[in-house]
């Protein structure tokens, strides 16, 4: 533990992730720790208890968490619970609240068709693929989604996976994710959702030459292709490789939902090359209006295909929908509308100081063009705020002693400290 994490209750002592990094974060007498830390942490002693014998320990009842019962919320609803956190996106709202729903409409059916072996119309899962720019809210759509599920859900990333043989984890440690997640109940495993992000880096490698291996490309997806249209997995239960003494848990993928994000970068480019053979083409309407600004609108499995995705596995995804690129207008509502926007936290924060924290609509438009500007998304909001904010906070409970109860941010205060602050100065060279 670091000495100043103690101080910091807003990130894990153990990691230093901030608490906006995380679902949950739990305060001891002297630190806090996160829920991935945590998980790490039980790892660490199922894996010394089954080292020094204690198997009885290390495996635990399972999780009654996942009950049997599925309770159905409205895609709308859905939706509606979106809305709080995440601003615009309604297309991928809208399929992820659809898709969702569809999952439990499935288990009911799959629930329901164990006691009716005559009903042979199986409803076939629709798997998702999310595509757009890094920091336009793919991971946070689904781990708000997360919030309001009672299946297992898991977050995993693409970039880790190698083909087996290779150095870098099996494709089997994603079910290895979901399995940790609910205490290894493989039944409610066999019935959760898996985000899979960073999926357009396994893409083959156009340049590629076939003679050499392409150890992070087409073998991964070849393997992730099993997984996604559904095959009974043999999953190492810790992750990682799969080493010949570990025990391996049989995991069934059938009613496993995946969505799959991915910012896909330069695919635009192929979309333009389609969209633009397309108007010129015969039987297009001569005043067909094309949005030269977000051609990511337009994408569909053949763009995916040509990227470098098998067909087989974009095949897998029959759902592909876009996330819009943020503007000026959604940078500015991202920092002061969702229900834990950056400008309430930092409310918060000079709050528990007795200080009255206030920013000014310029000053808000102000941070927003700098992350328009700066290239940096919504995800640069952040460090633009805290580049701001730093000298206040570092003076904060100086300011308290003082008397100051109140602090306004207005542009020309933003406009200074950013200047002054190493964010704006790496950005001006
Ligand atoms: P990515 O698309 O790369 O997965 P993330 O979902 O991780 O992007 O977004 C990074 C951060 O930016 C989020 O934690 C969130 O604070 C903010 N953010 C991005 N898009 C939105 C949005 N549409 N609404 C609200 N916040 C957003």
């Amino acid at each position: 533990m670091t000495k100043g994490s103690k101080m910091n209750p807003h990130q894990c002592s153990f990691c230093g992730r901030s608490k906006d990094d995380v679902m949950i974060l739990i305060s001891g007498m002297d630190g806090q720790i996160c829920e991935m830390c945590i998980e790490k942490a039980q790892e660490i002693i199922d894996q010394e208890l089954h080292r020094h014998g204690h198997p009885e320990k290390e495996n635990k009842a399972p999780d009654t968490k996942y009950t049997d019962e599925i309770r159905l919320i409205p895609p709308r609803d859905i939706k509606a619970f979106l809305d709080d956190y995440i601003i615009g996106q309604d297309d991928a709202k809208k399929v992820l609240a659809v898709a969702v729903y569809n999952h439990y409409k499935r288990l009911k059916q799959v629930q329901a068709g164990k006691d009716n072996p005559d009903d042979d119309v199986e409803i076939e899962k629709s798997n998702v693929l999310f595509v757009g720019q890094t920091g336009t809210g793919k991971t946070l759509l689904a781990k708000t989604i997360a919030k309001l599920l009672h299946v297992p859900f898991a977050i995993v990333d693409a970039t880790v996976f190698t083909e087996a043989g290779y150095v870098g984890e099996d494709v089997e440690s994603i079910l290895a994710r979901l399995l940790q997640v609910c205490d290894y109940n493989v039944a409610a495993a066999e019935r959760g959702i898996v985000y899979i992000d960073e999926i357009d880096k396994i893409a083959r490698k156009q340049d590629n030459p076939s003679i050499t291996r392409d150890v992070s490309g087409e073998g991964v997806q070849q393997a992730m292709l099993k997984m996604l249209e559904g095959a009974e997995v043999l999953v190492p239960p810790q992750g990682g490789r799969k080493h010949p003494e570990q025990k391996l848990v049989k995991v069934n993928t059938k009613n496993i939902l995946f969505i799959c994000g991915g910012a896909f970068d330069g695919i635009d480019k192929i979309i333009a090359r389609r969209v633009n053979t397309q108007v010129i083409g015969y039987g297009k309407k001569e005043d067909e209006h094309i949005d030269r600004e977000n051609l990511l609108q337009y994408i569909n499995h053949q763009d995916i295909k040509h990227y470098g995705l098998i067909p087989e596995l974009v095949g897998r995804m029959p759902v592909v929908v876009h996330l819009d690129p943020l503007d000026l207008e959604a940078l500015r509502r991202i920092l002061t509308e969702p229900r834990n926007a950056l400008v309430r936290q930092y409310k918060k924060l000079f709050k528990l100081e007795d200080i009255d924290l206030e920013f000014s609509p310029e000053a808000i438009e102000f941070i927003a063009e700098k992350a328009l500007e700066f290239k940096l998304g919504a995800r640069g909001l952040r460090s633009l705020c805290e580049a701001i904010l730093t000298d206040a906070m570092f003076d904060l409970p100086m300011k308290n002693k003082k008397g100051d109860k109140k602090l306004v941010i207005d542009r020309a205060y933003a406009t200074e400290k950013l200047e002054r602050s190493r964010v704006g100065r790496l950005r001006a060279a």
